[in-house]
């Protein structure tokens, strides 16, 4: 066992869809992750951002090791001690009344979509160019990018894209056939986007005169990422429904959907998951928020993700290579001017990962708690090699 070589056998027996980075990431702790020669890297990954408290946090260790000596499978046909602490938790943290847990932001999605048919019997929904919620079919039918969905058309019908930002568009396609309106508060495999203040209280408004439901897709920015704990917090609009996952169990494998007091209770039977609402991820999850709080990590997002826009722009604001520097909290993007896969490969030979966002936007998503050394190593490391390769 010990001398198989992960790249080669995931290469061969893997169902291919991933596009291997040609990296064995064998551990973990706080922002750095070893590979199996025992080279460190700054994370500025995370897991797609999931990992919110970085690697192997003490408290999610401990609540993971004592829960599954207790109990891992509950269905949501009994109650249970531990989903019970977290559905109230998450309560009071939201301010939303209800919640459906499930395993992923897909699932999040997909369960928010049939809500919005169910309790309001229309068919039609909106969502926005460069938004992404997905890949299951329901979810890839308001994932926008081309690419993503023409191999598995027909999707759902009644499915409007509009543009991103653009009020008089979506003025135009919320009607009195739409169920919801879904939009990401900040997009993020769209390119790193946050949402003008102004759009966002206008698809309020305009779901509120055509009795649609507003749907915030919050799986990424979620628990704490932009700096608030929601990302609906930044801007006083209260959405119908949120969808949530990537951060919420810090990696263990959790999704929700927060319901509003419009969509109420569910029918009983009419939506369900195994594995939604496990006592595992749900001890996962409550660790989770009890770290975020107690060391109120969504005010440091907020100033390490300022800190980082501040210096990229300063360092970029002259590069030919840069189009601009966005991001909210520690969503950070930078857009280029050309493809960004060969920066990421140079960042990746140079020990720190990052992400793509689209073809052209290099993304740092790292743990909220990643120490301030290694951020600006990461941020620095990022600037040199955009400057080097202009
Ligand atoms: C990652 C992501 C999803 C999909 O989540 P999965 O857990 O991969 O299914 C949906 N919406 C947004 C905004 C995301 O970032």
């Amino acid at each position: 066992m010990s001398n198989i070589d992960p790249l080669s056998v995931e290469r061969e027996h893997g169902a291919g869809v991933y596009a291997l980075r040609g990296l064995t990431i064998v551990r973990g702790e706080g922002a750095r992750v070893w590979d199996a020669q025992g080279r460190a890297y700054i994370d500025c990954i995370a897991g797609h951002g999931a990992a919110i408290l970085g690697h192997a946090h003490p408290a999610v260790v401990r609540a993971l090791a004592e829960q599954a000596g207790r109990l891992v499978s509950c269905p949501g046909t009994f109650a249970n001690n531990v989903r019970a602490v977290l559905l109230a938790r998450l309560a009071h943290v939201t301010g939303f009344p209800r919640f459906f847990l499930c395993n992923s932001g897909a699932e999040a999605v997909e369960a928010a979509l049939k809500f919005a048919r169910l309790v309001t019997g229309r068919p039609g929904l909106v969502a926005a160019t460069r938004g992404f919620h997905g890949r299951t079919t329901g979810a890839l039918s308001l994932t926008w990018e081309p690419k993503y969905r023409r191999p598995f058309e027909p999707l759902l019908p009644e499915v409007t894209h509009v543009p991103f930002n653009d009020v008089e568009a979506a003025t135009k396609a919320i009607s009195g056939r739409t169920a919801a309106v879904i939009v990401e508060p900040v997009q993020g495999e769209g390119g790193v986007r946050p949402a003008d203040p102004e759009y966002v209280a206008a698809l309020r408004s305009l779901c509120d005169e055509q009795g649609a439901l507003l749907i915030f897709d919050e799986v990424q920015t979620g628990f704490g990422r932009t700096g608030r704990l929601f990302a609906f917090q930044h801007f006083g609009v209260v959405p119908d429904m949120v969808a949530l996952a990537k951060g919420m169990a810090a990696g263990v494998p959790a999704g929700a959907v927060a319901i509003g007091p419009r969509v109420g209770a569910l029918p009983a039977g009419s939506h369900g998951s195994t594995f939604g609402g496990n006592p595992l991820a749900c001890a996962a999850a409550l660790a989770t928020l009890d770290v975020l709080e107690g060391e109120n990590l969504p005010a440091r997002a907020a100033r390490l993700g300022a800190w980082a826009l501040g210096r990229l722009r300063r360092a970029l604001a002259d590069t030919p290579a840069v189009r601009e520097v966005r991001g909210l909290g520690l969503m950070v993007g930078v857009e280029l001017r050309r493809r960004v896969t060969p920066l990421l490969r140079a960042l990746q030979e140079d020990g720190v990962l990052a992400l793509p966002a689209g073809p052209t936007v290099v993304r740092l998503l790292p743990p909220l708690t990643i120490g301030e050394d290694d951020w600006r190593r990461a941020v620095e490391t990022v600037i040199a090699h955009i400057c080097h390769m202009s």
